[in-house]
């Protein structure tokens, strides 16, 4: 069995924040180890010295962490193992799968350049392949700087691909690409590769902008003499408009979307769906139901489609699922953050917030969401939605008259409770004749006790405001009704 352990990694490049698509790969992969008992590696990609940052480190580490995304062993810094990478391309020197390239940057531009004017493809010609051993020696001993090609074999490289099946390239497309530059360092597919020999990686999941690095990295591979792991390769993420996701298209940053208040579990799920389809038209999932589910049969080829709205969908369908202690603890600190209250006062009514959330997260996409709709419930004073007002106090005088008396009415309740304000504001419905359309009663007090047509039920918001809260916001409604400005 751990001989057999699937090894997978997820490899980003430290260049930006965490990438919708680069969490995306990072899932795949783990949700993969998860389900089948092997391990999840995370290598930082950091060659690139220009390009990586410490702080876009930090934001990976960051995403993952938020998003649940627990790697195995050590992280691993490809920077650091620069000796290995070294080594490897002198071991492919040696046993003669690469050979010394004196020509300069300069001679290749030129020739590049001859080729295009004559619009043809430039491909390097291996004149340097062709140099004797003694002038090789020469070169060497005069301290001519060099780069290692690899010598490109006859024939085609393919695999079996676990997401595109078969994929195969002529090798006579590929030329004899660098693998180790002047200055000693190692260039990308050669790092990619010796470090995935070293973890032992028996499964490569990556972007589909990887495909054409692929038979480079299997002749690799094959040169060094190390098995071949298997491929997965990932479909893109586009926008809407078809495009590749970017930031025209908004947010793309993981870190984004966890200040916008988006629950981990339904970004995971959210990400899920970009490029895997679970089957059976499943669509809402626990992590714990992904990790059951996965596997590569569903992953697609074809480009996933970001939808935010779908994102906002899927959170207001975990919020759902999510115990509501769990989202205590969330919407404290917004609520704070509001200005509504202290976590010391909440914590002295957790009933009433519990209370309050079971009615909200119903109604909410996001955590704002219910941080917007709580706001009546805090507050002690509201602001009247225009429309509301427009829609449903019409008429100002039955609106007088009903608003005036469901205050009557209820202010002679003797208990606060759901079960007798119904019974009043249903009896008060009946003498005004109201029949079975009491809703011509509630709309007007819905609007006074939260300033919009839509909220809880009406007697569950009566409930949670109290009825000190709930008579004062009918005096209010009165006194805004009654008004001449307001007529
Ligand atoms: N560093 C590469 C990227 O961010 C990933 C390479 C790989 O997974 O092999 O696209």
């Amino acid at each position: 069995m751990a001989a057999s352990a699937p090894r997978l990694r997820f490899a980003p490049s430290p260049t930006g924040y965490l990438h919708v698509g680069g969490a995306r790969t990072a899932l795949f992969n783990w949700l993969y180890a998860r389900k089948f008992g092997g391990k999840m590696l995370l290598r930082i990609e950091d060659t690139d010295k220009a390009r990586s940052t410490d702080e876009s480190t930090r934001a990976i580490f960051e995403g993952l962490a938020w998003l649940g995304l627990a790697w195995d062993e050590d992280v691993v810094h490809q920077g650091a193992n620069l000796d290995r990478h070294r080594t490897d391309a002198y071991r492919l020197l040696q046993d003669d799968s690469a050979y010394r390239c004196f020509c300069t940057q300069a001679e290749l531009a030129e020739r590049r350049a001859a080729a295009e004017a004559h619009k043809e493809a430039f491909t390097y010609d291996r004149r340097c392949d062709r140099l004797g051993a003694e002038e090789i020696a020469r070169r060497v001993a005069d301290g001519l700087p060099f780069t290692i090609r690899f010598r490109v074999p006859e024939g085609t490289t393919g695999w079996s691909d676990l997401v595109h099946d078969t994929i195969t390239f002529p090798n006579k497309d590929i030329e004899d690409f660098i693998i180790l530059r002047t200055d000693g360092t190692p260039i990308y597919n050669l790092a990619v590769v010796s470090d995935d020999i070293a973890a032992a990686i028996t499964l490569v999941m990556r972007g589909d902008d990887h495909i054409s690095n692929t038979p480079k990295q299997i002749m690799l591979y094959t040169a060094l003499g190390a098995a071949l792991p298997e491929f997965a390769h990932l479909p893109m993420i586009h926008g809407m408009d078809g495009k590749k996701l970017s930031k025209r298209h908004g947010a793309t940053a993981v870190g984004d979307y966890q200040h916008l208040g988006i629950l981990p579990g339904a970004m995971l799920n959210f990400l899920a769906l970009l490029g895997w389809a679970p089957g059976n038209d499943i669509e809402v999932m626990t992590v714990a139901q992904m990790v059951e589910r996965f596997d590569t049969a569903g992953l697609q080829k074809k480009a996933a489609i970001f939808d935010a709205k779908k994102l906002e969908w899927m959170n207001g369908q975990h919020l759902q699922l999510l115990p509501t202690d769990e989202l205590v603890a969330r919407v404290t600190p917004a609520f704070v953050a509001a200005g509504y209250t202290t976590a010391m006062e909440l914590e002295g009514r957790r009933d009433w917030l519990l209370t309050l959330l079971d009615l909200l997260k119903v109604r909410a996409r996001t955590v704002d969401d219910i941080v917007a709709q709580a706001a009546p419930y805090f507050l002690d004073s509201i602001a009247y939605t225009p429309d509301a007002v427009a829609k449903q106090w019409k008429d100002r005088t039955s609106t007088i008259a009903s608003l005036q008396g469901i205050r009557d009415a209820l202010a002679e309740v003797p208990a606060w409770e759901a079960e007798a304000n119904e019974a009043a504001l249903r009896a008060l419905a009946e003498r005004m004749g109201l029949g079975d359309k009491a809703g011509k009663l509630f709309q007007p007090l819905r609007v006074a006790l939260t300033g919009e047509s839509a909220s809880p039920g009406i007697f569950d918001v009566l409930a949670i405001l109290g009825r000190e809260r709930s008579l004062s916001r009918l005096d209010a409604a009165l006194a805004f009704t009654r008004a001449p400005r307001n007529a």
